[in-house]
């Protein structure tokens, strides 16, 4: 498979001003060095703890904030040199669905006109053209006809979450960022939907980096898996490699927060303690190291920088150099 992305050396810093006079004091290091590859027709999952980077770098990838340097290569070109007016193909081809349905969805607007807005926007005005592909994309989504006169407020969150992925797919992208699409959904509505995307990927080829800091529904729905941790990537891995055969203490550590029913009380595991850092404030040396069972004194002055422990397997861990496996 060959990449549809490959982001370089991408980094957001967002300025922090005294408020007074403007002066910048200080940056939100959001993301760092951030280098990452998604093959085409693949589903990237993309997971770490709240405040560890992952938003920031879905929304730099679809160019809806502009990096502080770095590039985005979205079939070879890259995305952060082009001007607005030279954008317009790109929106067609990557979407975004948002977190939440009762925010991302316009309460004044019928179903009917959710669904119109990015065809008109792309140019689409013949109105046979418009009912055709409304018809289409409600049928893929399990939208039913006469509720294309109602408005948002009429449904339940998995309804909506199944309008905002209709709108995200109307103009047949060929990629798609899903940020959290099913964390504010109840647990039983969760599964429907994200069955609803795979069966989408599968019927539209899509590509898709799905952002979560659930485990376990990263593990349900990914080909492949990035861990995020303070703006930086740690570990990435196929995902059967990373479950069986994790490396980062991160990993382990976020791996262990999955509750699971065990009679085995002796395994010692990692347990996370305390907060992730400020972004604003990040330790020197490993960013991990101030909660890092493992740390040994290198990691707190030297940052890692990536290990291969196999061909898609790589981990920025003092513990994987030469392959030291723990
Ligand atoms: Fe822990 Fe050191 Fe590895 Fe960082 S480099 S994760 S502190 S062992």
């Amino acid at each position: 498979m060959s990449n549809l992305f490959e982001i370089k050396n991408l980094n957001m810093h967002y300025p922090v001003t005294d408020g007074l006079m403007g002066n910048i004091k200080g940056y939100v290091y959001a993301l760092n060095n951030v280098n990452l590859d998604i093959k085409e027709n693949e589903i990237l999952g993309l997971v770490g703890e709240s405040g560890s980077g992952k938003s920031t770098l879905g929304n730099c990838i679809l160019k809806l904030i502009t990096p502080t340097s770095g590039e985005v290569l979205f079939k070879g070109e890259n995305i952060l040199n082009k001007k607005k007016n030279e954008l317009k193909e790109f929106r067609k081809n990557a979407q975004m669905i948002f977190q939440n349905p009762y925010m991302s969805l316009n309460p004044r607007m019928k179903i009917y006109d959710i669904l119109k807005e990015p065809l008109i926007v792309n140019i689409i005005i013949d109105k046979k053209e418009i009912n055709h592909k409304i018809k289409e994309i409600i049928n893929l989504t399990g939208i039913r006809e006469e509720d294309l006169n109602r408005y948002p407020h009429e449904f339940s969150g998995g309804q909506r979450q199944r309008i905002a992925i209709a709108r995200a797919i109307i103009t047949h992208p060929i990629f798609i960022v899903a940020d959290e699409p099913v964390s504010a959904l109840d647990v039983s509505i969760q599964a429907q939907i994200i069955n609803l995307m795979l069966e989408l990927k599968q019927h539209l080829n899509l590509t898709m980096l799905f952002i979560s800091h659930d485990l376990s529904v990263i593990k349900y729905i990914s080909d492949t898996i990035a861990v995020m941790y303070l703006g930086e990537i740690v570990e990435i891995a196929e995902k059967d490699e990373l479950f069986n055969n994790h490396k980062h203490p991160y990993t382990e550590a976020l791996l262990n927060a999955v509750p699971v029913i065990s009679e085995d009380k002796k395994s010692k595991k990692i347990i996370l303690k305390g907060d992730i850092p400020s972004p604003q404030n990040p330790p020197q040396g490993c960013k991990f190291h101030t909660r890092c069972p493992y740390v040994m004194e290198k990691c707190k002055t030297q940052a890692p920088e990536f290990f291969e422990i196999s061909q898609n397997h790589r981990v920025r861990c003092f513990l994987c150099e030469n392959h030291n496996i723990y």
